[in-house]
């Protein structure tokens, strides 16, 4: 028996396909949006405020549960709730009471802010919704109308992390760079800037954070080029109030900006005369956490890999490169600079520091006195606890089997594997450039004092680009990117690679700095943390599992298959005496794109949702529309063995981020091996350089690539399809003799 599982879910990544047709969504739901204004009209139904959301209550907010205001339910951003009705005792009774449909195939990352008994979250493509937080009934929607061609600029899907709210208003950071705020009764556009240079590959995926009256946003876009920054925008005017650059300009001048002084005294000294720069912007992008200390009056918040990825061709002088994969700290007010802690100097491996920030009161001072902290969990496989006055180094150990550094020094800098700074030669690292944990928010349970990391192991090969040369709107990491990956995959290949990934839910005890108990994850991709007083951690799996955990013994208490992606943070409110836990679900993101389908079992493209649950409900999540056959090449093989070779290179160059590892996509983009498009030699080249696809985000590869070198790409995925079907007809076989259906 024991081979069946993996040829299940590999058949499963093989096999599945599915239809739906989006746009046929968009006009019902106008419809719908109609119909609930009226009835919100004619009924005076309505709520008496929407976002009625100022200082106090945001600080506050730890004891008023029954809301969940900020993106990390707190400024503390310890996603721990003092909500208790759902508990150890009662969580097998939770049932699903609402779902509400979010008409997107595209990756989810949203939290929902709920405020006022209104549920205000986000989905792919920046698109804003307002729902009834009892009932999931539509209030408003608002879309941006972002144009698709920026899809081709976000590294890791067209997600959105959530809003913030103020005063009345929503605030959405927009995938193309705008800033916007929203009538939180309404969702009618009150103000609109845009944050960044949009000539530049700069995205927006995060959430915005509402402090004393300012917004603060940052921006992605690191693989591809730019320079870092976080700013602070009036929340009334939308006027800038201040910005704070990570790293220096290609000059080391002065930008006019409150990060002038830090950079000329820290930062422009880590950095070389020569070589950096190559891209539009040494990386450094503030992509992710941003949280408030009440304490100290500052925004500290999380800093971003480098770029290129590759230190050789981004700094000659081979500096550590501040504030490159760095915890920074800022006066709230002003933006000026207070301290800084480097969790990876002189990054080589996309190893942001971006992960989740939480603040908390640890008895780590003199004699156990109690001490004001930042905990975090970076890409780099290290959880680390710095002083959130001065930013000293307190402690840090692994949190994952990692092969890159010997461990830690006395200040906290790792004592780095020599092979780790890699050459021609791959090095298999881990972690990978996903990191042994991404973006999925971890939770804190202040009373046990644990630590909840949702971590995974997804270690990938790292070699030098020896003929890199920076292109502009593309992936730029210097990096090797076919580097280790096999040109023919076999059944023992695909499920070696796959064994190679694992993922777990750990309970990290921060003082002891060591696991209190972990929950194996069949898939290496695992979800958002939730902690709550009822003795709980919720968290959702990429393959559609939602989970409650016993906080103190990691025992499985209650499950739920959501029948999609569910790697969000999950969040809890209480409305009328009735406490509710809610998840965003959706397929998509990072992993999904870039690693998701070739090395594990995808969870096939379903409609994103939100779910939310109660205690006794017996909703019902409909099952998605599959639809399961084994599929064929749409022409020939062509091209000889150099030919496919220069075909593998240029592919893991140029499609492998979107179109997944070895031609074979999780499903979120197109399967190229399967498209009609790859059986016809003009049609490709009109699509590949002609850019007519580009309004839907397949922008023109004529810059970075010759009709030859198309060409030699299309023989390689016409090779892949070859052995991708005959790999299907292989499983199919062996699963018959082993009398299962796929
Ligand atoms: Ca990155």
């Amino acid at each position: 028996q024991a081979p069946l599982l993996p040829l299940y879910t590999l058949a499963k990544t093989i096999i599945n396909k599915r239809k739906f047709a989006m746009s046929s969504m968009r006009p019902h739901r106008l419809f719908v949006s109609l119909i609930s204004i009226l009835i919100l009209v004619s009924c005076g139904s309505e709520p008496a405020k929407f976002a009625d959301v100022d200082s106090q209550r945001l600080l506050n907010a730890a004891a008023t549960p029954e809301e969940w205001l900020t993106y990390g339910g707190t400024y503390d951003e310890q996603r721990h709730s003092g909500l208790d009705q759902i508990n150890t005792g009662n969580v097998a009774q939770l049932g699903v009471a609402w779902t509400y449909d979010l008409a997107t195939e595209r990756g989810v990352e949203s939290t929902p802010i709920v405020v006022d008994g209104v549920m205000y979250v986000t989905s792919a493509w920046s698109v804003v919704y307002a729902l009834d937080a009892q009932t999931g009934r539509e209030l408003w929607l608002y879309n941006p109308d972002v144009d698709k061609a920026v899809g081709a600029k976000a590294c890791c899907d067209v997600v959105n992390r959530g809003v913030a709210v103020w005063k009345s208003k929503v605030y959405v950071g927009v995938i193309d760079g705008r800033l916007e705020a929203l009538d939180a009764a309404t969702g009618e556009l009150v103000w609109s800037k845009v944050t960044v240079d949009q000539s530049k590959p700069y995205t927006i995926t995060g959430a915005p954070r509402v402090v004393k009256g300012k917004v603060l946003i940052g921006n992605g876009g690191a693989e591809l080029g730019v320079r870092g920054y976080i700013s602070a925008y009036s929340a009334e005017t939308g006027d800038l109030v201040w910005r704070f650059y990570t790293v220096p300009n290609p000059n080391k001048q002065p930008d006019g900006e409150v990060s002038d002084s830090a950079l000329k005294d820290i930062g422009n000294l880590t950095w070389g005369d020569e070589g950096a720069w190559t891209t539009d912007g040494g990386g450094g992008t503030v992509w992710d956490s941003i949280v408030y200390d009440e304490v100290n009056d500052s925004v500290i918040f999380g800093v971003g890999n480098g770029s290129p990825w590759n230190r050789d061709h981004r700094d000659a002088g081979k500096g550590d490169n501040l504030f490159l994969s760095s915890i920074v700290s800022v006066d709230a007010a002003t933006g000026a600079y207070k301290w800084h802690f480097q969790t990876t100097p002189g990054d080589n491996w996309d190893y942001t520091a971006t992960q989740t920030i939480i603040l908390a009161d640890l008895p780590m001072g003199v004699e156990g006195a109690s001490r004001r902290v930042a905990m975090q969990a970076p890409k780099n496989g290290f959880f680390y606890i710095v002083d959130a006055t001065t930013g000293e180094y307190l402690s840090g150990e692994a949190y994952v089997p990692q092969n890159w550094a010997e461990g830690l020094d006395e200040n906290g800098r790792p004592i780095e594997n020599p092979e780790a700074r890699y050459g021609d030669t791959p090095f298999m690292q881990n972690p990978g450039p996903l990191g042994a944990h991404n973006w999925q928010p971890m939770a804190f349970n202040p009373e046990l004092k644990l630590v909840y990391i949702p971590a995974q192991e997804i270690p990938d090969y790292y070699a030098t680009d020896r003929l890199f040369e920076a292109r502009s709107q593309k992936w730029n990491t210097g990096t090797d990117l076919a580097a280790g990956l096999p040109m023919d995959l076999d059944l023992a290949t695909a499920l070696a690679l796959r064994a190679t990934l694992k993922g777990r839910l750990i309970a990290w005890d921060p003082i002891a700095q060591e696991a209190r108990w972990s929950v194996e994850h069949s898939n290496a991709w695992n979800g958002g943390v939730l902690s709550t007083a009822g003795g709980l951690v919720f968290q959702g799996r990429l393959e559609g599992d939602f989970a409650a955990y016993n906080a103190a013994t990691g025992a499985k208490l209650w499950s739920q298959n959501v029948k999609s992606g569910a790697a969000s943070g999950p969040g809890t409110y209480e409305i009328d005496g009735q406490q509710y836990v809610t998840i965003t679900t959706g397929w998509g993101s990072a992993y999904a794109l870039a690693g998701g389908s070739a090395y594990d079992q995808p969870v096939p493209p379903i409609v994103g949702k939100v779910v939310t649950f109660k205690l006794g409900a017996k909703g019902a999540i409909p099952d998605p529309d599959l639809v399961m056959a084994l599929r064929t090449p749409k022409a020939d093989k062509f091209g000889d063995q150099a030919m496919i070779q220069l075909g593998f290179d240029k592919y893991h160059f140029n499609c492998r981020v979107c179109h997944g590892p070895l031609a074979i996509s999780s499903g979120v983009l197109p399967d190229l091996r399967w498209s009609p498009i790859s059986a016809n030699v003009d049609v490709w080249q009109s699509i590949v350089l002609g850019g007519v696809l580009s309004a839907k985000g397949m922008v023109s590869f004529a810059d970075a690539l010759s009709p030859a070198e198309a060409e030699a790409i299309r023989a390689y995925v016409i090779k892949q399809a070859h052995d991708g079907a005959a790999l299907e007809a292989e499983v199919a076989a062996l699963m018959a003799a082993q009398g299962a259906t796929p």
